[in-house]
């Protein structure tokens, strides 16, 4: 877009006012609403539009969670009378489903692009300075420019770390294993441990420390911990993997030993790293253009999206703030009002709600019991643990968990936890109260929906001791 008046001078000292580093969520976000603000806005993605999210995170992950839930609807059926015999799955079959659902999510995230009149190149972007970036040759200038490249898994190193698979190919494996170890105990590793459970794989999670999900709430941990064994994942805690070598594969044996720090092993199918996400800023041409990172090439921003240099910004996970992708929506979105819209809105990190599409599913919004405790003067806690009323006919032993955290000076409810189905779901609008500040009186007013598992919310009357 290089702008010119009728006398041939340039009328714009830059090509463009924002260009756009990657085209996933924050991206997307970004350059929509800066270009629906009157801004001229180019874009370049190196792979395909729609970024992690889309392509080969949240979105393709959750079509998985939904195909491998259905083997526990199947034994949970025959306690309402159903009798379902003969299911199978097929693997080929649901990737390439999962494959047409992306693609046309990658189509519809093309057509919005174009629609708000953002011009897209297809290619990897470098900065050569400040105000330049190079896409396959092409070079585009602009006023400012926005990073939003997101983050790659990390691979520890070992040897034969290379025989070992992460989240970008779980999605497009060729078979399905019978087994499977799997190495982290963080969002992803306990997703796919469920995933792969729920289709039928023999499930092996490994992780370096005592209990899954470090950071949640400690009964969320237990409840879902009880619920993945009760379903048939094997934990191995406090060991990590030194070293992976291939077996000799003779039909229906294992092909992958993993030689673990305390000395054993582990012969297993196939091994998945599920151990966090770096941010993908090497040979960015950062350094180039005076941008600073961390050491493990983070950008580092402030409240406005801002990098060291003035005119450079950045959004999601590459900013390593919090990794997920409503938040990199936020900062998008703000970061586009703030300079484009002429209405300063600085990003609010508090009180963000996350959702583990484990199975059994988890959701918390706020404080956890420990944070709440090591900051406030005085709490009361109040929980509940219930079978699902699904449950009851199904036959199925497992029982959900709902706790509600509550500074007590101020009767605000600080934080709530929930473990069991549609936690998700129910929590979304609960943390809507939470981030209004309401207090437990007003759980305690409103009225519950009967019979629903998210009643118990608002009619829990004890605090535990
Ligand atoms: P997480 O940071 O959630 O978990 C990483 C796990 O790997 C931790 O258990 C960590 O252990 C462990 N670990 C780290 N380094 C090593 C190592 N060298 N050897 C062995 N174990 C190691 O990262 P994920 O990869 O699970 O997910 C990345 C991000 O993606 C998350 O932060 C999350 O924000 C986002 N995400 C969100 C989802 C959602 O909202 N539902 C779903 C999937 C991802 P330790 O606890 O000891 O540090």
């Amino acid at each position: 877009m290089k702008d010119t008046d009728t006398s041939g001078e340039n009328k714009h000292p830059f090509d463009y006012d924002l260009y756009v580093i990657g085209g996933g969520s924050g991206g997307v976000r970004a350059s929509r609403i800066a270009a629906g603000h009157g801004a001229r806005v180019g874009l370049c993605e190196e792979s395909r539009l729609g970024g992690t999210c889309v392509i080969r995170g949240c979105v393709p992950k959750k079509l998985l969670v939904f195909a491998s839930q259905f083997s526990e609807a199947f034994a949970d059926a025959s306690g309402y009378g159903w009798q379902v015999a003969g299911a199978e799955f097929d693997w080929p079959e649901m990737v390439a489903a999962k494959e047409r659902e992306i693609t046309r999510l990658e189509q519809v995230y093309g057509r919005l692009l174009e629609g708000a009149g953002v011009e897209v190149h297809a290619g990897r972007g470098v900065l050569v300075d400040a105000h330049t970036v190079v896409v396959d040759g092409q070079r585009y200038t602009a006023e400012k420019i926005l990073i939003a490249v997101g983050g790659r898994p990390a691979v520890p190193e070992m040897p034969g770390a290379e025989l070992a698979i992460t989240s970008d190919e779980a999605f497009d494996l060729p078979e399905l294993p019978k087994q499977i170890l799997i190495v982290g105990g963080g969002y992803i590793a306990v997703e796919f441990a469920g995933i792969f459970n729920g289709l039928g794989s023999d499930v092996t999670l490994s992780y370096r420390r005592d209990r899954i999900l470090r950071g949640f709430d400690d009964d969320v941990r237990r409840f879902v911990e009880a619920g993945m064994q009760g379903r048939g994942v094997t934990f191995r805690y406090h060991d990590i993997p030194v070293g992976i070598e291939t077996l000799d594969r003779s039909p229906g044996q294992s092909h992958r030993r993993v030689h673990f720090k305390d000395g054993s092993h582990l012969d297993t199918d196939l091994v998945m790293f599920a151990v966090g996400r770096n941010p993908h800023t090497v040979d960015l041409g950062l350094p180039e253009a005076g941008v600073q990172t961390t050491d493990s090439g983070v950008i580092p921003v402030d409240d406005h999206s801002r990098s060291n240099v003035s005119n450079i910004f950045a959004v999601g996970d590459v900013t390593d703030r919090v990794q997920l992708t409503p938040v990199a929506l936020m900062e998008g979105h703000a970061f586009a009002d703030s300079e484009f819209g002429g209405h300063e809105r600085p990003v609010e990190h508090a009180n963000v709600p996350s959702a583990v599409f484990s199975q059994p599913q988890a959701a918390s919004v706020g404080l956890t019991e420990h944070e709440a405790r090591e900051q406030l003067q005085s709490v009361e806690v109040f929980r509940s643990s219930f079978k699902p009323m699904k449950y009851t006919l199904s036959g199925r032993d497992e029982k959900g968990m709902m706790k509600l955290i509550v500074d007590e000076a101020s009767n605000r409810v600080v934080g709530i936890h929930l473990v069991g189905p549609d936690s998700a779901e129910i929590l979304q609008g609960f943390a809507v109260a939470v981030r209004a500040g309401l207090t437990k009186a007003d759980f305690d007013r409103t009225i519950g929906i009967h019979p629903t598992s998210a009643e118990e919310l608002v009619t829990l009357r004890q605090p535990v001791d």
